[in-house]
């Protein structure tokens, strides 16, 4: 026989004591997404790896590295998806979304990347995935500032820093490229494996070095807001001034260029101190150029992803708490008749009172051992019925929540009385 099976390296089992946090956040996002009009859309978990090369790039961590990528059983070479943006563009363009037409949408789920598992950073992780397609101008790159800033605010989330960069065009950037190649080429000696690498395949990358070695040097680099187009640079000044006058403060990070190929112009990331070096909550930018790149008409798109484990972490670290849950009722049928009669008196409660948590006792136990799980229920009361309030057509109602002395209360009288108490309780 075979030990236990466990669950694959970085991949986390969300238990029901975790969900409700998580529920919030999806709850508040789907809630906020509506109140923008932007509309919900889903697209498979695998696509082709080919999809993933050639949006994210050849020379990107998450291609190079990370992908889950595998043949199956017909030969094709398939990945798990690590991101949503290449998805959904796919998807628009091949369910014909995207001739002159404008979107404004959003999807969530699970993503995949093989990298090392710790504390924030996991092989299975979840997204929260917003993007604009047909929009041109800078108003819709501050709208997407000013919906994750009102999510942070339904959520109770304070303290995190924006901080905006701006890649320009890809002629622009070729040329701030060559300038930088050029800089970092003079600093050779100084560069270790990992920016020797990407000083080929792709250099802005070495900006976002996480080693303090380097940091002195990198900060010397050419800024690549001094190498904007003039179309990029209005475009930046522009946003920026649609942050300022909606009262959203940022700093600009010429070092931030994300680890994704396909932006241009805005880019942005949200950031906390509190969860160590697992900093970016939420991060995305524009990528004018993805949609054609992919076989569509030339369109300008826009988006964003936060993690929502980092999110949950976030607020678990600040002491944010989910909401209550609505209140709750636990029915206590002691007897073969009271199990009959009071099933369906559960039933006409439930349709009489549809915002209730109904919690029907199964497998018969003793009135006192059946009290016991109402005790360790979430309810705030009992009702209990025996073999005698089924011959009165009558139940008890105790409270489980406040010394308060028991009630007898008739079937047909049940939903004023239940709903009456639960309000009070409530303090509503
Ligand atoms: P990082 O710099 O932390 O690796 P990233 O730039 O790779 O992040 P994106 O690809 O922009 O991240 O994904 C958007 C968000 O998804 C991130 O801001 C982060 O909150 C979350 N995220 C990314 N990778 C992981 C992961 N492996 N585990 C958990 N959350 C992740
Ligand atoms: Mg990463």
């Amino acid at each position: 026989m075979g030990g236990a099976l466990q669950a694959v390296r970085g991949m986390n089992d969300l238990l029901p004591g975790q969900l409700p946090l998580w529920q919030f956040v999806e709850q508040q996002a789907r809630e906020l997404f509506a109140a923008y009009g932007y509309q919900e859309f889903r697209v498979p978990l695998v696509e082709h790896a080919e999809l993933f090369q050639r949006s994210i790039g050849e020379h990107t961590d998450i291609v190079e590295k990370e992908m889950y990528t595998f043949e199956d059983r017909g030969g094709d070479r398939l990945s798990l998806r690590p991101e949503a943006t290449a998805g959904l563009v796919r998807a628009a363009i091949e369910n014909g979304l995207l001739h002159n037409q404008k979107h404004r949408l959003w999807t969530a789920g699970p993503m995949f990347r093989h990298e090392r598992p710790q504390q924030g950073r996991y092989r299975q992780f979840h997204q929260i995935d917003c993007e604009a397609f047909g929009y041109e101008g800078p108003d819709v790159d501050a709208e997407m500032i000013l919906m994750s800033a009102r999510l942070w605010r339904r959520l109770g989330i304070g303290g995190l820093r924006l901080r905006i960069n701006s890649l320009g065009t890809p002629e622009s950037r070729r040329m701030y490229r060559g300038r930088l190649v050029e800089y970092f080429g003079r600093h050779r000696t100084l560069l270790d494996a990992d920016s020797l690498r990407r000083l080929e395949g792709n250099p802005l990358r070495i900006l976002d070095s996480k080693n303090p070695a380097l940091a002195e040097m990198i900060a010397g680099a050419p800024a690549i807001t001094d190498h904007l187009d003039d179309g990029s640079r209005v475009h930046f000044e522009r946003f920026q001034e649609l942050l300022a006058g909606c009262g959203i403060a940022f700093t600009i990070d010429p070092r931030l260029v994300r680890g994704l190929d396909y932006y241009s112009r805005t880019v942005f990331e949200w950031t906390t101190t509190a969860l160590g070096a697992q900093d970016a909550v939420c991060s995305g930018g524009r990528y004018d150029g993805l949609v054609a790149q992919l076989g569509g008409g030339a369109t300008p798109a826009i988006g964003w992803a936060l993690g929502v484990e980092r999110l949950v972490s976030l607020m678990q670290a600040t002491g944010i708490a989910a909401p209550a849950g609505p209140p709750g009722l636990y029915v206590v049928l002691a007897g073969d008749r009271a199990v009959r009669e009071g099933l369906a008196v559960a039933e006409r409660l439930r349709d009489a009172l549809p915002g209730i948590v109904i919690e029907v006792n199964l497998g018969g136990g003793s009135f006192k051992s059946q009290l016991r799980r109402a005790d360790r229920s979430q309810a705030r009361l009992a009702l209990i019925i025996g073999d005698d309030e089924v011959a009165r057509r009558t139940a008890a109602i105790k409270s489980l929540r406040a010394e308060a002395a028991q009630q007898e209360c008739a079937w047909e009288d049940l939903p004023a009385r239940i709903g009456s108490l639960l309000r009070n309780e409530d303090g509503r």
